[in-house]
């Protein structure tokens, strides 16, 4: 295993089943289980932080006349929602869970605590974590980076529809290639679209390696962690 502690980005999109109108499809979530079954049982400590965009997203709300600050509550509950997705799928499958807030909703989920979000992972149940950062005018980026700062964890796992960060979208240029490797400063000077810069910068502060991966690739979470595929590593 290449990495112990790993908190795992995924977005909200990539729960979704468009074609049939689901905010979670039922397979894509089993396969996450699955994977992460399979990375308990290696002995991997997991956190995941959700998006939301599968359902709301604040910009988007703001341009067809939400308030900015309001649509970004909106985004916020909306990763709760996905959060609450995640961990019924992952009990289905047996795996421990708990949900943890960055906005206090008790009935719902636990708030959160560093020290016991640490205490979760160090006992093996998955700990999801829901509302972002707590605040508008960030992303689920930025708080996967800050939560992977908080809880020391050895890599940052951003899921994506590719294998890895390439120096174009290669879906719409077929000359992009791919970066191996790439540093921190390098992708905030890129201006690269994987990821906001204040997410780039906090893990470049915090010594966070991020890796960029193909989350639909079969086994592809499992085959970052055993470092059989690389995805693409950002570091210093
Ligand atoms: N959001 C926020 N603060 C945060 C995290 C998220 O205000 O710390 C809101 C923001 O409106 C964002 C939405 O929640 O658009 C959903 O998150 P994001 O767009 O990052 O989700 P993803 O694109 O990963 O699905």
């Amino acid at each position: 295993m290449k990495y112990k502690r790993i908190l795992l980005k995924i977005s909200g999109e990539a729960l979704q089943n468009r074609e049939k109108a689901l905010n979670h499809d039922p397979e894509i979530m089993a396969m996450l289980a699955a994977q992460f079954k399979t990375m308990l049982e290696m002995g991997a400590e997991i956190a995941v932080v959700v998006g939301g965009g599968n359902i709301f997203r604040g910009l988007a709300g703001s341009q067809s006349g939400t308030n900015r600050t309001t649509g970004d509550y909106m985004g916020m509950l909306a990763t709760v929602i996905n959060s609450l997705a995640i961990q019924n799928a992952l009990e289905n499958e047996g795996i421990d869970t708990r949900v943890m807030t960055a906005i206090t909703m008790r009935a719902i989920a636990e708030p959160f605590i560093r020290r016991k979000a640490v205490r979760h992972l160090e006992k093996g149940r998955v700990v999801i974590f829901g509302a972002g950062t707590g605040n508008p005018y960030f992303t689920t980026d930025s708080a996967a980076a800050l939560r992977a700062s908080e809880i020391n964890a050895d890599v940052l796992m951003k899921a994506t529809k590719v294998d890895g960060i390439y120096t174009a979208d290669p879906v719409k240029d077929p000359n992009a290639t791919k970066f191996e490797t790439i540093t921190y400063q390098d992708a905030l000077n890129k201006q690269l679209k994987v990821m906001d810069a204040a997410a780039f910068s906090l893990c470049m502060e915090n010594d966070i390696p991020i890796v960029v991966f193909d989350f639909f690739k079969e086994n592809g979470m499992v085959d970052v962690l055993t470092g059989v595929e690389s995805g693409t590593r950002v570091t210093h």
